[in-house]
């Protein structure tokens, strides 16, 4: 359970926030509500989280609002490690958040063939 207002998790059973008194909804209910229109754009989505986290930093590094949903969730039946992870940004992010993706894309293309550090 989150409540949407203060995007905190609460363990199941609470109703309602004990800070904003918000009723409280399901993850999935939340992430639909982020997804949903005015706001929030997926604008890449892949199944290893450190790959998300990368993607994650640079866009926060260019000042670019960046959100990970994550359905690696017990409550989602996934097939083996298989979930998907969605970046999202504002919309209003979303072209620069695009072409700030396809450089790191290309980059990491050139770079594959010396592996990655670590
Ligand atoms: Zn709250």
């Amino acid at each position: 359970m989150i409540c949407p207002k203060c995007e905190y998790e609460y363990v199941e059973g609470i109703k309602e926030c004990p800070d904003c008194g918000t009723p409280l909804v399901t993850r999935e209910e939340f992430e639909g509500h982020l997804l949903h229109p005015e706001d929030w754009v997926v604008v890449y989505t892949c199944s290893d989280n450190i790959e998300a986290e990368m993607y994650k930093a640079n866009l926060e590094s260019a000042d670019i609002e960046t959100l990970i949903l994550s359905q690696k969730d017990r409550n989602y039946p996934t097939v083996g490690d298989l979930a998907v992870i969605k970046i999202l940004v504002k919309r209003d992010d979303a072209e620069s958040a695009l072409e700030i993706i396809r450089d790191i894309n290309s980059r990491a293309q050139n770079t594959e063939e010396e592996g990655d550090e670590e």
